[in-house]
């Protein structure tokens, strides 16, 4: 039995090569000139391997952390949870551990399960609920700063009833320590590829689907035929509707496309010559300012000078976005120079990177607004000879991230399988 992959992301490299494995025959139909979709490693900033997409791997059980192992990546731990620097909203400036000491009502924005009000059974937004279970205006800062960036979108966006609880669920699922690949995270997907016949610059148009199987046809007008295809297509691109489906895909299907949500999402990156923090200890700052979380991907690579990343989503990324390219990187240094008290440092090369203009991405990662508890399921459903992976196709607890991709990879090429 034949099947088309669509897309060369995680997930789709994951279904093709256990396809491949299991003796199929597989193509893989990508739109961009490379593979990894969102993990993207970019070799010529500096001389060390920097992460434009995806970076680290979150957990020692993460499916990805597994995969690493066996396929001989190395992994290099990362400790930023604790000791990261957080400006506090009275200004004070301390390490995290520091922090959550000192401050209990600090301690508890990093800990929402242990929230004990109940949510509305109806579902509210996670902004909301916090306020009912009593958090100052001041802890919800941190939590929209902190937790939510990460999460994907602002608190008013995000549902209650899919959040709360989710960390640490996550945290008992996959543990606690985070990694990065020193070598690059496109490590993984290159791995992965191997063996497997990707059609580059093939982006996919019109997806006919029935009984005889399945016929794509690109926008450069090539087609394809197959008994079967696995979408690992963005939500952001399923939403904007540039891929056709001919039928239309089921309702529950399209409802479930309508009803999640991509947050924005942008990367701003500098290159400083010599290293504008002293302290090596220091991997990571959670900033007052916006872009609000910052990491340093050079701390013990060895490399002169220092690499800084910030990382914004939701509204943080919609503000920086307003600003332009120049705007938002002179922003992010503004704010850097704050929060190190260093009117002087200066960056020998700077860039964004904006997944949310990327036409083949659209957004950042796929969150679960207020209501649509749930969808992720919907989503990846099989409608036979279609089979639905990507991250937005993961259970709750995986989903919007790198691992999340790969195992909806597994599963989607498992259910093509056990269909023959
Ligand atoms: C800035 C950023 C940072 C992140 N950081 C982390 C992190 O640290 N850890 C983590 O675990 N996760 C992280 N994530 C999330 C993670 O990157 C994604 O969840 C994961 O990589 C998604 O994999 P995927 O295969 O589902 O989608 P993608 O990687 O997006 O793959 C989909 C593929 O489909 C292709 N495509 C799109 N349209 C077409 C078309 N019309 N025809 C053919 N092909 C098409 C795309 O080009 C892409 O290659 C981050 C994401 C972003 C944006």
């Amino acid at each position: 039995m034949t099947t088309i992959v669509v897309g060369a992301g995680m997930a789709g490299l994951s279904a093709a090569h256990t396809l491949i494995k299991a003796g199929e025959p597989v193509v893989v139909l990508e739109a961009r000139n490379r593979i990894g979709g969102r993990i993207y490693t970019n070799r010529k900033l500096c001389p060390i391997p920097i992460e434009f997409g995806a970076e680290f791997i979150h957990g020692e059980r993460a499916a990805t952390s597994v995969l690493a192992r066996r396929l001989g990546v190395q992994l290099y731990p990362w400790r930023k949870t604790d000791d990261s620097y957080v400006r506090l909203e009275n200004d004070m400036w301390m390490t995290m551990s520091a922090a959550r000491a000192a401050f209990p009502e600090f301690d508890l924005v990093r800990n929402l399960s242990a929230l004990e009000t109940p949510i509305s059974p109806q579902d509210e937004s996670l902004a909301d609920y916090l306020r009912r279970a009593g958090f100052s205006e001041e802890q919800l800062h941190y939590v929209h700063r902190m937790y939510a960036n990460a999460a994907g979108d602002a608190p008013q966006y995000l549902s209650a009833l899919a959040t709360i609880g989710l960390s640490q669920q996550r945290l008992e699922m996959n543990g606690n320590q985070d990694f990065r690949i020193l070598d690059g995270y496109d490590m993984l997907v290159k791995m992965l590829a191997a063996d497997l016949d990707i059609h580059l610059d093939t982006p996919v148009s019109h997806i006919e689907w029935g009984g005889d199987g399945v016929s794509v046809t690109t926008l450069n007008a090539a087609s394809f035929t197959a008994d079967a295809a696995i979408i690992t297509l963005p939500l952001g691109v399923l939403q904007s509707g540039r891929v056709h489906f001919s039928p239309q895909l089921p309702t529950d299907k399209q409802a479930a496309i309508r009803a999640l949500k991509v947050g924005p999402a942008l990367k701003l990156i500098y290159y400083f010559e010599s290293p504008i923090v002293d302290d090596p200890e220091v991997m990571a700052i959670y900033s007052a300012e916006n872009p609000p979380m910052w990491w340093s991907p050079s701390v013990e690579q060895g490399l002169p000078g220092q690499v800084w990343t910030a990382f914004a989503t939701g509204d943080w990324a919609r503000d920086l976005l307003a600003l332009g390219e120049d705007g938002a990187l002179l922003q992010g240094l503004k704010s850097l120079r704050i929060e190190l008290d260093n009117p002087y440092i200066d960056p020998i090369a700077m860039l964004w990177v904006n997944w949310t203009d990327d036409p083949y991405t659209l957004g950042g990662y796929s969150v679960v607004p207020v209501g649509a508890m749930g969808m992720r399921d919907v989503l990846s459903q099989p409608t036979p000879p279609l089979y639905w992976a990507g991250e937005a196709t993961a259970p709750d607890v995986q989903a919007a991230t790198v691992h999340g991709a790969y195992l909806s990879g597994l599963r989607a090429a498992e259910q093509r399988l056990s269909s023959a």
